[in-house]
């Protein structure tokens, strides 16, 4: 199973889509982590993509789609994958349909988390993020069991840098005129479903679990 997570920053997919990813078995593969990894490792690429990441616009097609085009052609990307963050332009859309078909993959849905955009500055001003695995908290709506301290490993959290309201504000604005045509460009290839995200984490989660588990039963 081949699934796109895709949704407005803050809507929740990375929490969804580690649990989906441990569920189903998928592969998760977000570009935004990707990106974060890079940064902190100093890379070319990762000084690059710190520019746009800062400003809360998108990295160029050209470099999105080279690494993501790199992931999905390793062995363990042909089991499945979750693609979270992944498409976010139509020309991206397209060069992911391209390289699909290279790999003899094949797209089962596109699943959009919809949350009302006052949630969204709330959801991504209260975000933490683990400084060593990545895992996701929230101060109010998902907070870890010891403040500021990851459950997994026990590592300091920290606030993203580009989750200021400034910036997130620009986030919405790309996400709006950038992203949103995605919406219909799966639309019309009888791909797109729509996921309530004004709910909290795992009533989200079963909705999405409810939708995959009748896809995979057809498939
Ligand atoms: P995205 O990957 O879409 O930007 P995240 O998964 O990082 O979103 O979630 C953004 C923030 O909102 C995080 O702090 C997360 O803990 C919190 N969050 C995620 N889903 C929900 C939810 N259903 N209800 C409340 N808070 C949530
Ligand atoms: P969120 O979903 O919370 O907005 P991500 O972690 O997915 O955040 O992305 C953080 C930043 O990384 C984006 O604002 C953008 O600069 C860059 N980025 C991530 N994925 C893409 C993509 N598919 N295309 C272009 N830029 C991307
Ligand atoms: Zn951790």
């Amino acid at each position: 199973m081949n699934i796109i997570l895709m949704g407005p920053p803050g809507a929740g997919k990375g929490t969804q889509a580690e649990r989906i990813a441990k569920n189903f078995g998928l592969l998760h593969v977000s570009t935004g982590d990707m990106f974060r990894e890079a940064v902190k490792e100093g890379t070319a690429m990762g000084k690059k993509a710190k520019e746009y990441m800062d400003k809360g616009t998108l990295v160029p097609d050209e470099i999105v789609v080279g690494i993501v085009k790199e992931r999905l052609s390793k062995p363990d990307a042909a089991d499945g994958v979750l693609l979270d963050g992944f498409p976010r332009t139509v020309e991206q859309a397209e060069a992911l349909d391209e390289v699909l078909r290279e790999l003899g993959l094949k797209l089962d849905a596109v699943l959009s988390v919809d949350v009302d955009e006052e949630e969204l500055v709330t959801r991504l001003t209260g975000r933490r993020v683990c400084s060593n695995c990545g895992t996701t908290y929230h101060i109010k709506f998902n907070p870890p069991k010891v403040r500021n301290i990851c459950d997994h490993c026990g590592s300091e959290l920290y606030q993203r840098s580009d989750d200021t309201v400034e910036t997130v504000k620009e986030r919405l604005d790309v996400y709006k005129k950038q992203t949103f045509p995605l919406i219909e460009y799966y639309k019309r290839k009888g791909l797109f479903q729509s996921i309530d995200g004004n709910q909290d984490i795992e009533q989200v989660f079963d909705v999405v679990s409810a939708y995959l588990k009748k896809l995979e039963s057809k498939a």
